[in-house]
């Protein structure tokens, strides 16, 4: 007999997983989001690093992609200028759905100490957030514990995304 048979009944069973679609179509996406490349002001810069060697987004399946037609995640990185808002928004909405997003920084979350004319007060009042990250600026552990938020809540919702109320949100 050969020796890397597996004995199963004496092992505790056949190895087979049994699950929902839902639960394999959220595994899936939560663990292959992909942000775009786009930064907005210093918090961008952080974002970066997140990338870089030594904090290694790639582990967590997350690989930024250069288009908004091969990207699932929008982390809106920065000071969002009134003036910029428009293209934020178009961005947004070239990406395919399931998409979410991610508000990195004071400035992005409130418009942080820039309470100008020329601001945008909140990255909400254009796109719809699903997490926010405080701070100024946030290192990329942070930014790292967010995506982690954000797959817990890919794993909590249906997966037909019809039933999302960003759909409606647009
Ligand atoms: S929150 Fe701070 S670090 Fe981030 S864009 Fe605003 S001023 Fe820059």
């Amino acid at each position: 007999m050969a020796q890397h048979q597996v004995n199963y009944a004496s092992a505790g069973g056949l190895p087979v997983a049994l699950t929902t679609v839902d639960k394999l179509l959220n595994w899936g996406r939560a663990n292959s989001l992909w942000p775009m490349t786009y930064g907005l002001a210093c918090c961008a810069i952080e974002m970066m690093a997140t990338g870089a060697s030594r904090f290694d987004f790639d582990r967590m399946g997350v690989i930024f992609r250069a288009s908004p037609r091969q990207s699932d995640v929008l982390i809106l990185a920065g000071t969002l200028s009134k003036k910029h808002a428009e293209f934020a928004r178009r961005l947004y909405d070239q990406m395919p759905d399931p998409k979410w997003v991610i508000s990195m920084g004071s400035c992005a979350n409130t418009g942080g100490m820039f309470n100008t004319y020329a601001t945008v007060q909140g990255v909400d009042r254009i796109v719809p957030v699903d997490i926010y990250l405080p701070g100024c600026a946030p290192r990329p552990e942070t930014l790292q514990y967010a995506v982690m938020m954000l797959q817990k809540k890919i794993n909590r919702q249906s997966g037909n995304m019809n039933n999302n109320p960003k759909q409606r949100f647009v």
